[in-house]
């Protein structure tokens, strides 16, 4: 049995950034990582075409800025390098557990401590920080027959590289994110494409281009001049993003925007009808791409729009009876969010597991961070963090001061624990619940990840991302219960 301060659970950016924060601090943890390299989903994601599409130069750390991105928005393999090296680079590989599962995290209320049972055998840690991603259990649908299929079902984020489609017939599930990105690489290489269409999606055009030598040069001299085009980014997407999302009424010029590139670039009216989204721009993730229509609208493509009934040995049967014939089925069907099973494995101080204080309290956290009856447990990329429009990585690493804070003033203090008080967790989600509802994430007629089973959104930061960075710069103590260590309470008691 293994003792820490602190363990980490992930190796994605999340699980980085914290380790080298606590490092900076001289904070003892280990990360306990499932795969076995560093990276989550950058490197669980390596289907053809994956890409971000949120700038390069906002998508990284804001202490380890990348002089040497070959694209102003990367590719996967770009993206894991970066984050590989940046591990290397702060020691946080030799910090890590790889292969290592988490089967159970058990709150011990009488040794205020997690104890937590992995693959690599149990081990127990004062503080628990969460970090495995919300993007990171796939969604696989059930279909029925899809056990018979004769050939290779895979999904998006479970990609085998060293499968090839050349001069396969191939059908994409879903039109999604990850489908815009995954289509147009497919259709290089396939025979046939069939794209098995739910809800059309509506794609934007994508501002990507080579970063050329000059500019690399110049980042690497002067990288305040990376900075300041980081910062252009950051700001221009907030200004303009979030109001057009936030209003009612917005979002018009978006809609302009991709019925004009949807008109560019499908020439057919009939196939044009069947691309035209029926909600509101922004409802769900806005996918940009300039390959994606007209991959769709290539004669070797399909577009299925009726809908799948079953699989059978030779394919994929829709509603209209048709047999599609194929040799490869790819889900890009999207992932488990507000129904991830990781909320199991957690049991909180009233012995209850995360996903039943969901299911009974509702599902929400105190700045997307902390969990009423969950004490010394902070997730990073937790409920209600999730944006559209700018990058993850500026609300993760807007998390971790306030992580630091607690963990300084538990040291301090001589804290034990600390537990956010169920009324200021309610009030808090009262608050985003109630700047959620006029939004285009709710009110935009579509049926997205963002929603949970109840409706509830809780998943998006309805606000400037840079509000979210104030509210987390100092861990507000007086919104938590705490439980001193009986060193500490000696002393008090000595003094009084
Ligand atoms: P997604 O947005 O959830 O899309 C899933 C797709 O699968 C939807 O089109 C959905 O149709 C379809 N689908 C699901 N179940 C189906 C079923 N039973 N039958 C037919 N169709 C079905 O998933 P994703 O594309 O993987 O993207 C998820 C998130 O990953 C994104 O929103 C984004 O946050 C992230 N991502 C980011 C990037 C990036 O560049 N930063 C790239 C890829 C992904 P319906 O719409 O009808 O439900």
């Amino acid at each position: 049995m293994s003792d820490h301060r602190v363990v980490i659970i992930g190796a994605g950016f999340g699980g980085i950034g914290a380790s080298i924060k606590l490092a900076e601090q001289g904070i003892e943890h280990v990360i306990l990582e499932k795969l076995d390299d560093v990276g989550g989903t950058w490197l669980a994601n390596q289907y053809p075409g994956c890409r971000c599409d949120v700038p390069s130069h906002l998508y990284s750390f804001s202490f380890a800025l990348n002089p040497e991105w070959s694209d102003s928005y990367s590719l996967q393999p770009e993206i894991w390098r970066y984050l590989k090296k940046v591990a290397v680079d702060h020691g946080v590989v030799e910090r890590v557990r790889f292969g290592c599962k988490v089967d159970a995290a058990r709150w011990d209320d009488e040794a205020k401590q997690w104890r937590l049972e992995t693959s690599a055998g149990s081990m127990t840690t004062d503080v628990l920080i969460v970090a495995h991603g919300f993007l990171s259990e796939p969604s696989i649908p059930h279909f029925e027959g899809i056990e018979t299929f004769a050939g290779q079902v895979m999904h998006s984020a479970e990609w085998d590289p060293s499968y090839d489609v050349t001069g396969k017939r191939v059908g994409v599930i879903g039109t999604g994110a990850s489908a815009v990105q995954i289509v147009p690489e497919i259709h290089k290489q396939a025979t046939s494409l069939s794209v098995f269409q739910r809800t059309a999606a509506w794609i934007l055009p994508h501002r990507g281009r080579t970063i050329r030598p000059w500019e690399h040069e110049l980042y690497r001299r002067v990288p305040a001049v990376q900075r300041a085009v980081r910062g252009f980014h950051y700001w221009s997407s907030e200004f303009l993003a979030v109001p057009a999302l936030m209003k009612p009424a917005g979002g018009k010029l978006l809609k302009k925007l991709a019925v004009k590139h949807l008109e560019t670039q499908v020439p057919d009216p009939e196939l044009r009808a069947k691309l035209i989204p029926s909600f509101k721009p922004g409802c769900k993730r806005l996918t940009p791409s300039n390959e994606y229509l007209p991959a769709i609208a290539s004669p070797m493509t399909t577009l299925v729009t009726s809908g799948i009934d079953r699989m059978v040995p030779e394919g994929i049967v829709t509603a209209d009876g048709v047999t599609h014939q194929l040799d490869v089925i790819i889900l890009a069907t999207g992932f488990r969010v507000t129904d991830n099973t990781f909320p199991e494995l957690v049991i909180g101080r009233d012995g209850r597991t995360m996903r039943q204080t969901w299911d009974e309290d509702g599902l929400g956290a105190y700045n997307g961070t902390t969990f009423a009856g969950f004490p010394n447990f902070f997730m990073l990329a937790g409920p209600n963090t999730g944006i559209g429009h700018t990058s993850l990585v500026y609300m993760i690493e807007a998390q971790l001061p306030y992580v630091l804070d607690a963990l300084r003033l538990m040291k301090e203090r001589g804290i034990a624990s600390i537990d956010v008080r169920p009324d200021v967790q309610a009030s808090y989600n009262e608050l985003l619940q109630r700047k959620l509802s006029p939004t285009v994430w709710n009110t935009g007629g579509c049926k997205s990840w963002y929603l949970d089973k109840n409706g509830f959104n809780t998943t998006i930061w309805p606000d400037y991302t840079f509000k979210f960075a104030r509210r987390l710069e100092r861990f507000d103590v007086e919104s938590y219960y705490q439980e001193l260590t009986p060193t500490t309470e000696r002393k008090l008691a000595a003094i009084s």
